[in-house]
């Protein structure tokens, strides 16, 4: 279905395009790209009572739906409403992925479980955060054709079961890329600033909203160029690689959370790394 919706957008005159699609990978993480109904207006999704982007593309509406990590495979169900027309309920499965396992291994104790005063800033503040990333920005027409945002490679991959001196820990919430101390940082999409702040384990801190619930965060930066409330353009430097917060090296940390979940971002990229092999002549 999806090669049949790419061949007829083909041919179809750009200005009925109102964005593109999102990779479609029904598993813990990824992202569902779903049809909806034909109608007039803009229908509300909702999947576990969560708000879901719908976006109008090639003629037809799409409900866009982020998958939690920690979501057991098997069937579920989207809460389509329209106006005057009563309630849909559709089905969509969830497919099992494992994602590898990396183990490590930091030596300093303090680093590896925090005081009771640090624990209670961490709860604190990722509260903040996840409040941040559920907020519902209406926007027609997200972007959701990202750009990589620094120049450097992707040195830890998204969903990674990690093991800290042998403690199973959260999962990796994005893809960690590696460049020097204060290379360029760039918004993926056209967006609105957010949040910045400076967080125990993220550092520095840089929150992008891109509309209906679509973020971008980026972690350990050691500037960040924009502020609250400041509208970005796709390749607009907004900050630059550091070390900040809970991080052996300078390297961007990079969450996309969608519905309020961190998924894998490569679901939006248009292209990858520009220092990878494979983008080289
Ligand atoms: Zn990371």
């Amino acid at each position: 279905m999806r090669i049949a919706t790419l061949l007829l957008a083909a041919t179809l005159p750009v200005v009925a395009l109102s964005a593109t699609l999102p990779k479609n990978e029904p598993v813990p993480g990824g992202v569902v790209v779903m049809q909806l109904p034909a109608a007039k207006l803009a229908p509300v999704v909702h999947f576990d009572a969560r708000r879901i982007m719908v976006i109008r593309h090639a003629g037809h509406w799409y409900a866009i739906t982020g998958i939690p990590l920690e979501t057991r495979p098997g069937g579920k169900t989207l809460s389509v409403r329209q106006s005057g027309a009563p309630r849909l309920q559709l089905k969509f499965s969830v497919l099992p992925k494992t994602y590898a396992q990396q183990d490590l291994s930091i030596k300093n104790p303090k680093l590896v479980n925090p005081t009771e005063k640090e624990l209670a800033r961490i709860e604190q503040e990722q509260a903040h955060l996840q409040q941040v990333l559920n907020s519902w920005r209406p926007d027609a027409n997200p972007a959701l054709d990202f750009i990589w945002p620094a120049r450097g490679p992707e040195t830890s991959g998204f969903g990674l079961r990690r093991f800290l001196n042998g403690e199973a820990r959260s999962p990796h919430s994005g893809i960690d890329i590696g460049a020097p101390m204060g290379s360029a940082v760039e918004a993926p999409a056209a967006g609105l600033v957010a949040d910045v702040g400076d967080y125990y384990f993220c550092g520095h801190t840089l929150t992008i909203s891109l509309g209906q619930g679509l973020y971008s965060v980026y972690c350990h930066l050691s500037k960040i160029l924009v502020s609250r409330g400041q509208h970005v353009r796709q390749g607009q430097v907004v900050g630059e690689i550091g070390a900040s917060g809970r991080t052996t090296g300078p390297n961007l940390h990079w969450t996309v959370s969608l519905n309020g979940t961190p998924v894998d971002p490569h679901a939006f990229l248009i292209q990858g790394p520009p220092s990878q092999p494979a983008d080289a002549k």
